[in-house]
């Protein structure tokens, strides 16, 4: 695999220190080993501490999270107010992707005096509002829990500078729609505001964008479908469960050096591969789904985090916002339900510049849903045989043009399944034909959302 390139990451010649950051951010940029920017903090830090309002379509694993935390310390520590309450608010969909942001805030501001705190569910309400007592500058919040302590008065967002929306697409596809909306006419109008979403994604993602954004530039980087060229995106026709089950064993043991993540659909399903490899000798084995108590899931990342090798059964509430470095091997227990759902996994490997190798098994019930997604993601997955362990099913014998199998079915709600993301008109206006790779900017043509908040 040493023929692969890093694109993202090798790409551009700019430095940290033509962006205008302050020294102390320089410092610990260079305590963090970041020489150079990543192609979306390149293209939003500039915007972004000019105080203009972004909608950045960037994925996990891009350095999105720098591309707007850097700009909002950096605005932080020019301002000279001194609130009693919160300038900066990030919205997560999940806890994890929440911690996570934490974490890379307090790497980024070590050097500074600001503050961030955290505001999700699962964790002690009095404590958390006597953390907010505290005046962080920044507080990172699944939108839920947000709105709980701004409602019992825990959390002040009248003097919110700055609110970034994270994983928009995804707060969507949870539900958090409204919540968003609500926690945006809680904070002043005149605020910077930074979308950030994976995808284009549909109608709902165009209301928040009118309803919450003001005269926004539009940046994208790489599509998602692009982007994941450090990644060998690998398929194995199997015949049932228990087949998965010995090739699962088979391709931990035997071509994973470090760290691995398995997927599942269903949290009844982590919980069986779980006791399944955990009966492996030599595995380290952690599982990971919705049910587990927040306390468990935490532990699990940090474990899961600590040494050099270790597996990871997970359901995709855990695909979001997980940055593990070393994961060198993603494992689809069974195909996931969307071409984003499966993009969402496989980019948890590859990360950083990072190359990493994602297995798909597919048995003959899920081949035309495998198809669908290499359709949209316009890439054929590498076919394989594990000598060993091959099966019955070698995929099938005959394809439609479309890759599909002969005789499968048109469903009805197969172009549900794979939702195209649909790019919002009045971006697809503005669009300039660019080589592939390059970053689109544009802030004209766009009619002015009116900002309802
Ligand atoms: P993110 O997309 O924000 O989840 O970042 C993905 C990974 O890239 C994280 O491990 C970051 O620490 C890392 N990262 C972010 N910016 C840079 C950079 N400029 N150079 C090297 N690594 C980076």
């Amino acid at each position: 695999m040493s023929d692969y390139q890093y694109p993202r990451f090798q790409k551009g010649k700019l430095v940290f220190t033509e962006l205008s950051l302050h020294e102390r951010l320089l410092k610990a940029l260079s305590a963090l080993s970041f020489e150079k920017p990543t192609p979306v903090q390149a293209a939003a830090i500039p915007h972004a501490i000019a105080g203009e309002d972004l909608y950045i379509i960037a994925q996990t694993g891009s350095g999105k999270t720098a591309a707007y935390v850097l700009p909002t310390l950096q605005r932080l520590l020019d301002d000279d107010s001194k609130p009693l309450a919160p300038r900066a608010l990030i919205l997560s969909p999940t806890r994890e992707l929440a911690q996570q942001i934490h974490k890379d805030i307090q790497d980024l501001a070590r050097f500074t005096f600001l503050k961030s705190e955290l505001v999700i569910g699962g964790e002690d309400f009095k404590v958390q509002a006597a953390k907010l007592r505290k005046n962080p500058d920044i507080v990172i919040a699944t939108p839920g829990r947000c709105l709980e302590q701004l409602g019992a008065g825990g959390l002040d967002l009248s003097t919110i500078q700055t609110l970034i929306i994270d994983e928009a697409d995804r707060m969507l596809d949870m539900g958090f729609a409204e919540d968003v909306l609500t926690i945006a006419q809680a904070c002043p109008e005149q605020r910077q505001t930074m979308l950030f979403s994976a995808t284009t994604g549909n109608a709902g993602l165009k209301r928040i964008i009118e309803q919450v954004l003001r005269e926004p530039r539009w940046l994208e980087l790489d599509s998602v479908r692009d982007d994941t060229p450090a990644i060998r995106q690998q398929v194995i026709a199997v015949d049932d469960n228990a087949h998965r089950e010995a090739l699962v064993k088979w391709l931990l043991l035997n071509e994973c050096q470090g760290k691995a993540i398995v997927f599942t659909n269903t949290r009844v399903m982590a919980d069986r591969l779980n006791g399944v490899l955990r009966a492996v000798e030599g595995l380290r084995v952690y599982v990971l789904h919705g049910e587990k108590d927040q306390k468990d899931r935490k532990l699990a990342i940090e474990r899961f985090k600590q040494g050099g090798s270790g597996v990871l059964v997970a359901t995709d509430v855990a695909a979001r916002g997980l940055d593990i470095s070393e994961l060198d091997l993603v494992i689809n227990f069974d195909m996931p339900r969307s071409g984003d759902d499966y993009l969402h996994r496989v980019g948890r490997t590859g990360r950083a510049g990072g190359e990493g190798v994602a297995v798909s098994l597919v048995a003959p019930h899920e081949w035309s849903l495998m198809s669908s997604i290499e359709r949209y993601l316009r890439r054929q997955f590498e076919r394989r045989v594990i000598k060993e362990l091959a099966g019955s099913f070698k995929g099938p014998k005959k394809l439609k043009a479309s890759g599909k199998p002969v005789g499968a079915k048109k469903k009805k709600d197969d172009k549900k399944k794979i939702k195209r993301p649909k790019t919002p008109k009045p971006a697809a206006r503005r669009k300039p034909a660019v080589p592939k790779g390059e970053v689109v900017t544009s802030s004209d043509g766009l009619a002015p959302p009116k900002r309802r908040t």
